[in-house]
């Protein structure tokens, strides 16, 4: 009899994975809180909330609970032309927590396509006020928003994009604000702004993730929003990763002075349960396409847009999310972030320490060569799965992205692994 992971190396093909090379996929078959359990009864601990989409822990009951009432009252009908009440009542709690300027929320499925109705929404509002020629986005250039060819285009260029580069439509990229180069950024901007065809600016708020968790500070991400705005530049936060707490605030542009004109939510919105996605906007943004002449519509929509077991799903998680309780465990773990912050930063073998609420992030310090480097990210992430934990390098970053509910305990275990590695990265196994 085959193994379930040999059945499905025979029929599946898995994202971000040379599947001639890669090792059988890991066979989960349960989840409770931060652990995943394998079909061999082998329980993983879930260092990075399952690629950063879970909050309150796996299989949680009170989103099971309502996930199941849903589906046995209303599991979809379409968005146009309809409505119901999940799909309303989420739009309205959200709009009491997101930045005051938030007025109407569009729905979708995921994070890329939050990202492409943002991108449509600017260009369609430019579009609409008889300015076609503002078209061009600004965005950092190691930024990350998703993997469809708008969000592509808006991302940094690498080996991912490579063999879709006559594909992607130009942008003006800035660097990241990394601390030390807020100023020359600043000038990076000025020297572009003047131009009449920047429509936008999209930014992932004071942490990109797949950039290996950079992280930049607020003021100079407000002085860059106070300087778009200026030219008439929309401004487009991208909170799929950032958003519900993962900074230590609700959402990252909680940070900020100067407000985005438009917020894209996915990853934890429900809980991570559901895939669904959101973009919201200001009431300006809005109005822009309110007219007697039907050409002016947002033509945009997908079959499942605000699915109601999805809705069912945010609701419940928000409900958790809103929970004194859940203020309590970002408090908790951001003070254990920072404490194993201080001990590591400045250690041999440790090349940077980055630290914003929920997540942690160690970059090693590594010499040599691009074969070299694979391999060490290999057996990092080999070591940490050997100790039974769920952890993905990013080359040579290492970081935590725990779900909320995770344990001192369970982030010990963690804070252990990131040791062992640095131990690791000082006495390496030879590159292979
Ligand atoms: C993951 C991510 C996306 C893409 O979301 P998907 O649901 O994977 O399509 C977009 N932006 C940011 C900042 C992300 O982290």
């Amino acid at each position: 009899m085959p193994t379930l992971a040999e059945r499905d190396h025979a029929v599946l093909w898995h994202p971000y994975t040379q599947m001639q090379t890669a090792p059988l996929p890991i066979p989960i078959v349960r989840g409770e809180g931060a652990w995943l359990q394998a079909e061999d009864g082998t329980r993983y601990l879930d260092g990075i909330s399952s690629w950063w989409v879970n909050l309150h822990g796996h299989a949680h009951p009170h989103i099971a609970r309502r996930v199941s009432e849903q589906l046995h009252t209303l599991e979809h009908v379409l968005f146009a032309g309809f409505t119901h009440p999940g799909a309303v009542e989420l739009a309205e709690q959200l709009l009491e927590i997101l930045p005051p300027n938030q007025a109407r929320v569009f729905y979708s499925d995921n994070g890329s396509t939050a990202v492409e109705v943002a991108l449509k929404m600017v260009l369609q509002y430019f579009h609409n006020q008889g300015q076609p020629e503002r078209r061009t986005f600004l965005c950092f250039r190691d930024s990350y928003h998703g993997d469809t060819f708008g969000a592509m285009s808006v991302s940094g260029r690498g080996a991912f994009t490579a063999p879709f580069a006559p594909f992607l439509f130009d942008v003006e990229f800035l660097d990241v604000p990394v601390p030390g180069r807020e100023a020359e950024v600043l000038a990076q901007l000025d020297a572009l702004a003047g131009r009449s065809d920047l429509a936008g600016f999209i930014f992932e708020p004071l942490l990109l993730g797949t950039a290996g968790m950079l992280t930049y500070g607020p003021d100079v991400l407000d002085e860059l929003l106070r300087r778009c705005h200026a030219h008439g530049l929309l401004c487009i936060a991208d909170e799929v990763m950032t958003g519900f707490g993962r900074t230590g605030r609700l959402f990252a542009s909680d940070y900020l002075t100067e407000l985005p004109d438009i917020l894209c939510l996915s990853k934890g919105l429900t809980g991570g349960t559901m895939a669904l996605g959101l973009t919201t906007c200001t009431a300006a943004v809005y109005d822009a396409f309110l007219s007697e002449d039907r050409l002016k519509t947002l033509f945009h929509g997908h079959s499942y847009t605000a699915n109601p077991i999805a809705c069912a799903a945010a609701l419940a998680s928000l409900e958790l999310t809103r929970a004194p309780a859940c203020a309590a465990q970002l408090v908790r773990i951001s003070t254990a972030h920072a404490r194993v912050a201080h001990e590591l930063q400045g250690q041999p073998g440790v090349r940077a320490v980055r630290h914003l609420g929920t997540v942690l992030a160690v970059e090693f310090a590594v010499e040599s060569t691009t074969s070299y480097f694979s391999s060490l990210r290999d057996q990092l992430y080999a070591l940490a799965l050997a100790r039974r934990v769920i952890l993905r390098p990013l080359g040579n970053v290492v970081y935590l992205m725990p779900p909320y509910c995770t344990t001192d305990a369970e982030l010990d275990l963690l804070y252990d692994t990131l040791r062992a590695m640095r131990q690791l990265v000082l006495n390496p196994v030879a590159a292979s």
